[in-house]
């Protein structure tokens, strides 16, 4: 049975890697934690009695820790998840974002090189690295540009990462993944607000209570959305290549904030044609009736935004075959939908 790590794995995209792991493979998962996440761990609940997972220790911040882990298992595969993930908070952490972004990457792979050289190691990369866009849609190709210092870390992660695989001919890779949410997606990123606010004014206004708006930034930004469970099937194909490359895996669409909180809403049957946008900038409200839905909040504005994003995942479709099976309406639908049934207990 061949052992892999993966960290991060109470959050979104490490516990549906967990899952797909489970499923569709016969492999030991061990996933990492860091002890304060322990407390953390409604996305990995329905794991407990899984006979081929087990959660082990292991704070990538801390080098000898790393080493530790490595040494001891001897992965064949490392899944790198774990991350200060939320952009919008990285200019108030700017050295927690770099220790854990690209720092904990650089003890892995020298952890790897020396330990598990056969190891293959994937690192969580971002379309953030892109940044202020020159051109569209969004290609390998695209220079690193970034604008935030979560951008700026997995760009230096990215170096490392090439750095290694060139010098030690190691199998490790990043793969730029754009915007992916799901019903696992923190309250922080602007989906799963959005989601989470249209059912609370849902319930709201099915018990007669007054309504407080949900307060938003920037609504004109475009980002390119995927479901989150699509996204891990590419890893892992990105993964099993006979050589590594780095890949891009998006939907190839993309949509303002704007157009996400009106097909949300959609969603709940407060259809676009019986709501309204009003105003301008920072005046702008979304309305039923007199009920107003949305505000824009200027100090939820960031220092500087990536206004669009939108890639191009040709070459993973070509190369690795790999296909998203969940459109940006199916994606939103699935979120209010959980959000809606859950509503009544928040
Ligand atoms: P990101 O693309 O990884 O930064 O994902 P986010 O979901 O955090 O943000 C996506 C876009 O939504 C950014 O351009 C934000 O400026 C914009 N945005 C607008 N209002 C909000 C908000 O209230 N919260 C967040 N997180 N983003 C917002």
């Amino acid at each position: 049975m061949k052992k892999i790590i993966v960290t991060g794995v109470t959050g979104q995209d490490g516990s549906h890697m967990v899952d797909y792991l489970l499923k569709n493979t016969d492999h030991e998962v061990l996933g990492a934690v860091r002890r304060v996440s322990s407390g953390n761990q409604q996305n990995i609940r329905h794991l407990k009695d899984e006979k081929r997972f087990s959660l082990l220790d292991l704070d990538i911040t801390d080098s000898q820790n790393t080493e530790g882990v490595i040494s001891e298992h001897k992965p064949d595969y490392f899944i790198n998840f774990a991350a200060n993930s939320f952009v919008g908070n990285s200019w108030d952490m700017p050295v927690s974002h770099m220790e854990t972004n690209c720092m904990a990457v650089l003890h892995q792979l020298e952890a790897l090189r020396r330990h598990a050289p056969k190891c293959r190691y994937y690192n969580a990369g971002s379309s953030e690295e892109f940044g202020d866009v020159v051109f569209h849609p969004q290609t390998e190709e695209h220079p690193l540009r970034p604008r935030s210092v979560y951008g700026a870390s997995k760009c230096s992660a990215r170096h490392l990462v090439k750095s290694y695989r060139d010098s030690y001919d190691l199998y490790a890779i990043q793969g730029w993944l754009f915007n992916h949410e799901g019903v696992r997606r923190g309250e922080e990123f602007v989906t799963r607000k959005i989601t989470k606010g249209v059912a609370r004014i849902l319930r709201d206004f099915e018990t007669g209570k007054v309504i407080t708006p949900l307060e938003l930034g920037n609504l004109d930004a475009k980002r390119d959305w995927s479901d989150a469970e699509d996204f891990v099937d590419g890893v892992w194909k990105m993964l099993n290549q006979s050589c590594p490359k780095d890949y891009i895996l998006s939907s190839n669409e993309t949509h303002t904030i704007r157009r996400f909180v009106e097909e949300a809403f959609n969603f709940t049957g407060f259809h676009r044609s019986i709501c309204r946008w009003e105003g301008e900038g920072l005046n702008e409200k979304y309305f039923h009736g007199k009920d107003c839905f949305v505000v824009v909040n200027p100090d939820l504005y960031r220092p500087a935004d990536v206004e669009l994003l939108l890639g191009d995942s040709t070459k993973a479709r070509e190369e690795l075959g790999w296909e998203p099976r969940s459109n940006f309406f199916q994606l939103i639908k699935k979120m209010v939908d959980r959000d809606v049934a859950s509503a009544i207990y928040w």
